[in-house]
């Protein structure tokens, strides 16, 4: 067989999950956020999983991504959407029952017209500029918002991922200055968010990234492990090049093996110069270019050439790929292929 295997550790995602979980206070609900499939890694079983051990709050990014969790979840877990009630959204929101964060003036009003007795969310800008009321709209549609009961309040974090910007302290005072006074459940941080301590946890905390192993949660039990077949190996004299365009020379009389995966596997082909892979604890530097479905590897130095040899270890994790990628782990965890034969573990 010639597809890489990633092997996905939901025993990990909920051990990840209680602990970001005991850093907030006991009356400070835990959600999760599954959006994009679960940040690449499916979004109904990571949510099932959580769901067993206790969480019953989940967020997706669009309302058509909450039918895989509400069908993992079952009916008594709150799904909430980051994008509000879009135009064509009425009938999801109404046959899933989810929540949507209610962004503009025109999403209030789609949502009272539409569905006046159906629970929802808004979602306030304190400064990212991406999704929420601004300060202004808020200001003329609070009074008229808050008679009709939001099931809570929140905004997001712009910079919580570095804990000593500016930007941080200043949502904060934002987003007390826009909910002062109201006995709503309030939201303002994800995972960087919960890390920044209790000013930032509110009533409802907002993890994503953290969940699935990734910075800023430094601490989190690794998740994710990817094993990619060898092809072949071939033996390449000082002089002759691997790959495409001839980017790598020999200098010394080499191994070289074919690995089935590539840039078309979300192995990006940027991360080549600085990436290897690993065969138990002994690394093997990448060679050449990164093509759509292989990978020239330097396999000189193994004693004996293994059936498979691994990208992302506990060593070797997602950030360290996305920093050799030039990106963030976030975009290595969307990107994981669907090529793979995808293995889940409950440790
Ligand atoms: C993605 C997202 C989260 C989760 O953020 P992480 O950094 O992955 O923990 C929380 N809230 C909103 C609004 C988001 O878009």
């Amino acid at each position: 067989m010639s597809t890489a295997s990633l092997k996905i550790d939901l025993g990990a995602v909920q051990r990840n999950w209680q602990a970001l979980d005991a850093m907030s206070g006991a009356g400070v609900e835990t959600s999760a956020v599954v959006k994009a499939d679960g940040y690449g890694l499916d979004s109904g079983r990571v949510s099932r999983a959580l769901y067993d051990i206790g969480a019953r709050r989940f967020f997706v990014a669009a309302a058509e991504e909450a039918a895989a969790v509400r069908q993992a979840v079952g009916p008594d877990a709150r799904i909430c959407v980051f994008s509000g009630h879009m135009a064509g959204d009425t009938d999801l929101i109404r046959a899933l029952q989810l929540i949507p964060m209610l962004n503009s003036h025109d999403q209030i009003n789609r949502h009272f017209n539409a569905l006046p007795d159906h629970p929802f969310g808004v979602q306030l800008d304190t400064g990212m500029n991406r999704l929420g009321l601004e300060p202004d709209e808020w200001a003329s549609a609070r009074a008229g918002v808050v008679a009709k009961g939001p099931e809570m309040i929140m905004s997001h974090l712009a910079c919580a991922d570095e804990p000593d910007h500016a930007m941080n302290p200043s949502q904060l005072a934002a987003f007390r200055q826009m909910t002062g006074g109201l006995d709503v459940p309030l939201s303002l941080g994800a995972t960087g968010g919960i890390l920044m301590g209790p000013d930032y946890h509110f009533n409802i905390t907002r993890p994503g990234v953290g969940l699935y192993g990734g910075f800023p949660f430094t601490d989190a039990a690794p998740v994710v492990t990817l094993s990619i077949p060898v092809i072949q190996t071939r033996d390449v004299a000082i002089g002759e090049t691997v790959g495409y365009s001839n980017t790598w020379t020999a200098r010394r009389p080499s191994r070289i093996a074919t690995i089935a995966g590539g840039y078309a596997d979300g192995i990006i082909r940027a991360m080549g110069a600085k990436t290897v892979l690993h065969a138990g604890d002994q690394t093997c530097p990448i060679v050449g270019r990164i093509s759509m479905d292989m990978i020239g590897v330097d396999v000189t130095g193994l004693s004996e050439i293994p059936d498979t040899l691994d990208l992302l270890t506990p060593v070797q994790t997602v950030d360290i790929l996305a920093e050799n990628a030039g990106t963030i782990g976030y975009e290595i965890l969307t990107s994981l292929g669907h090529r793979y034969k995808r293995e889940y573990l409950s440790t």
